[in-house]
């Protein structure tokens, strides 16, 4: 026994024998790693030692040879601890034992082999997920520029495989969701809008972000150009449901460029090129549309980035100026303010709308040194005004800022030093805003306004209604004003659906202590509705189109009350003859201060002869049942005159009009005659202007004449036509 023990203490594993299934020795390194003292495993049966169930996964060695058998189990110590175990049993004789069994601790080496196996999986899941991140956006999780790039390479080198499109999605307005609600909710928008995508287009097809808020869909094996387009307009409704996050809802437009080309008749920066031209068209159409490349759309592009070029040259070689456009208050009737807007007169292309201009300032950073000369130049101009008219009350200048100049962190310090320079007081400053500036979390745009606001200048909100924000959310900005944006004002005339809103936003605001413009009004009765409903100011054609500034000074300086000339505008209505301040003031005088028709003519006439130089202007009115006419008033400059009260029996039969003739006996050489035609119908009488020397009278001087002849019509209708009779005529001088 002592023999066998000397032998297995000599073997560094464990070691036991058995006789008949039971152990009748076993080593140290055996009771170590079973954790049991040798006692405890002696006359133990070795599944029982081994703390196994049963001896089922025990290996059984052959009875004869001397073959070993192996098996490897989990053990469980003494200690309950689980045991990786190599056990190797033979068949063996001698020292009265009939088994010898091995027991080799493989937890170890398991261990390793475990470690190393979940290493090699680490390893490849690693590598699965950095290819994964290589070619996907981790927010959306969808294909990213890469993996567009190639797979659009491959589809385009599949010949034969028909036609492919790539559609590009560009989300309108999105950096105002980011700057007006924050990132969060920006992210989740490009989430939502993923899914969107994904359910507009087959599985085959991959939708991918490439970056920011634009999207890129390749569509393979397509029949023809309409599957593409009928994606496009799948994806622009899909996006035109509102989003809702945080219980607000988002309404999202896009817009869309898709190129199509058969396999092999591109290359990928071609194609996705054209892409992104057509994209440009959408936008440039009014965003909210989709666009299908074609080459010519080319030419656009190429000129888009001219443009920008130019608009940096434009500002060094003085080709920008500001047009202004009053703001008249409603209760006094007086232009208190005008907006400086920007134009761009381009050497060769002409004017360019400001649309295109701005967006382009925009979208090249260009807008803050842009918006730093148009602040300058308008405070400049301002000052210049209120030297030059020191007996009119001072009207203030409205200067719109963009989004980026707010942003600038020295942007109150500019802003101080340009009302410095100008001398001009900072109450006499309006800065317009757009509605997306306001945002809880823009720490610099709040310290901005608040430094703007402590400067002493005015804070207006630009097309307040076009973007997110709650009057109630207003509160927390420091805010003056807020111009109500024309799409609404239109809306007053449209459908009338608008009118309680805008009815609710002056109040509300008014609650706030809020000041309200009216945007664009243009009608009569956009006018009647506004002042009916206490808005402060308004502005909008019918009030003056901008205009350069030496023809705003002649309105500032103007003894007619911007209620009177918009009064005049609404009787005429939207013809392009009211943008002249002389007519305007004509039809201001006369409508308004005109006691009989004498009154009502008398301006009339003066600036007919004024705008046409028209010697002799005056009226005649004709007495059907007399078989006379009458010149009733007329406007007389220099030697040859009309007088007035002449009355001509009518002749109607020889050689024109009879007062034509008289005129002509008085050796006038031009002769014009307006008739003049009530609304109703019916010729009540002539306006005629007369000349010594032969002029040619523009176009635009005959409709001042017809115009001014309307409304003396409809005022003679109007008061009546036998009174006429009474006028008391002028004396010509
Ligand atoms: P805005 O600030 O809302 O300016 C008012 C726009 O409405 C002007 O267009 C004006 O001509 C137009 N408008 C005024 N009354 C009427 C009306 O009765 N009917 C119609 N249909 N339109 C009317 P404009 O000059 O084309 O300017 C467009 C926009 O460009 C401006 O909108 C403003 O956002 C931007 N803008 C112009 N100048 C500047 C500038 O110096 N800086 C910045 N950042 N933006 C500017
Ligand atoms: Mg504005
Ligand atoms: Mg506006």
């Amino acid at each position: 026994m002592t023999e066998l023990r000397r032998f297995l203490d000599a073997t560094s594993d464990g070691f036991v024998a058995l006789r008949d299934g039971m152990v009748i020795e076993c080593n140290l390194q055996a009771s170590d790693l079973l954790g049991a003292p040798v006692e405890t495993i002696v006359g133990a049966a070795l599944h029982e030692a081994l703390g196994l169930p049963n001896a089922s996964t025990l290996p059984t060695p052959s009875p004869t040879g001397s073959e070993p058998a192996a098996a490897d189990v989990t053990a469980v110590t003494g200690a309950g601890e689980e045991l990786q175990l190599r056990v190797v049993a033979w068949t063996t004789e001698g020292f009265g034992a009939d088994t010898h069994v091995l027991l080799q601790d493989m937890t170890a080496h398991r261990r390793a082999e475990r470690q190393l196996q979940s290493a090699r999986q680490e390893l490849a899941r690693e590598a699965t997920e950095l290819w994964h991140r290589a070619f996907h956006d981790p927010l959306t999780n969808l294909a990213n520029r890469n993996l567009l790039r190639d797979r659009v390479d491959h589809a385009l080198s599949r010949r034969g495989a028909g036609l492919l499109a790539v559609m590009l999605v560009d989300l309108d307005g999105f950096k105002s969701i980011n700057d007006a609600l924050g990132h969060a909710v920006g992210d989740e928008v490009l989430i939502e809008v993923a899914d969107r995508l994904k359910a507009c287009v087959r599985p085959s097809d991959t939708v991918s972000r490439p970056g920011g808020d634009e999207f890129a869909i390749l569509m393979e094996e397509l029949g023809d150009s309409s599957t593409a387009t009928a994606a496009a307009q799948r994806v622009l409704d899909q996006l035109a449901a509102p989003i809702v996050i945080d219980e607000r809802s988002l309404v999202i437009t896009a817009s869309v460029g898709i190129a199509l080309c058969a396999a092999g008749d591109q290359t990928v920066d071609g194609l996705l090129g054209n892409a992104d031209v057509a994209l440009y068209r959408a936008k440039a159409d009014g965003r909210g549309c989709f666009s299908l490349y074609d080459p010519s759309m080319q030419e656009a592009a190429l000129a888009r980035l001219e443009l920008e070029a130019d608009l940096r040259l434009a500002l060094n070689r003085g080709e920008l100026r500001l047009d202004y456009q009053p703001i008249g208050t409603l209760k006094e009737g007086r232009i208190d303010n005008v907006e400086a807007l920007a134009r761009w007169t381009h050497p060769t292309r002409g004017v360019v709308p400001p649309f295109e201009f701005i967006q382009a300032a925009e979208d090249t950073g260009l807008i803050v040194q842009l918006g730093e000369w148009v602040l300058r130049e308008a405070c400049r101009q301002v000052t210049h005004w209120h030297r030059l008219m020191p007996d009119v009350p001072p009207v203030s200048v409205a200067v719109n800022v963009s989004g980026m100049q707010i942003l600038q962190p020295g942007f109150v310090d500019t802003v101080a030093r340009i009302l410095q320079e100008a001398e001009l007081d900072p109450k006499y400053l309006v800065l317009e805003i757009t509605e997306s500036l306001l945002t809880e979390d823009a720490g610099i745009t709040m310290a901005n306004l608040r430094g703007l606001r402590d400067l002493g200048t005015r804070l207006s909100i630009d097309d307040f209604g076009t973007g997110y924000s709650s009057l109630a959310r207003l509160r927390a900005f420091p805010v003056d004003e807020l111009k109500i944006d024309r799409s609404f004002i239109a809306a007053l005339d449209a459908s009338g659906d608008d009118a309680p809103l805008v009815a609710a936003v002056i109040a509300m605001a008014h609650s706030l202590g809020l000041e309200v413009v009216g945007e664009g009004v243009e009608t009569g009765h956009q006018l009647e509705f506004l002042r009916d409903h206490a808005c402060d100011r308004i502005q909008g054609y019918l009030l003056a189109r901008p205009a350069p500034a030496s023809d705003i000074t002649e309105l500032l300086g103007a003894p007619a009350t911007v209620l009177r000339m918009a009064a005049a505008q609404a009787i005429v209505g939207d013809s392009d003859l009211v943008s002249n301040i002389e007519v305007m003031e004509a039809l201001a005088l006369a409508v308004t201060e005109g006691h009989d028709i004498a009154d009502v003519a008398r301006p009339l006439l003066a600036s007919v002869a004024k705008i046409t130089g028209l010697e002799s202007v005056y009226l005649t009115r004709i007495h059907w049942d007399l078989g006379e006419q009458e010149i009733l008033v007329a406007h007389n400059t220099g030697t040859l005159q009309v007088p007035a009260g002449v009355k001509v029996p009518w002749d109607a039969g020889i050689g024109g009009y009879n007062d034509g003739r008289v005129v002509d006996d008085l050796g006038f050489k031009t002769y014009v005659s307006v008739p003049l035609v009530a609304a109703g119908g019916g010729r009540l009488g002539t306006l005629c202007g007369a000349s010594r020397d032969r002029l040619r009278l523009r176009k635009d001087h005959l409709a001042v004449m017809e115009l001014f002849g309307r409304v003396l019509a409809d005022e003679m209708r109007a008061r009546a036509v036998e009174s006429l009779d009474t006028v008391d005529l002028v004396r010509a001088d």
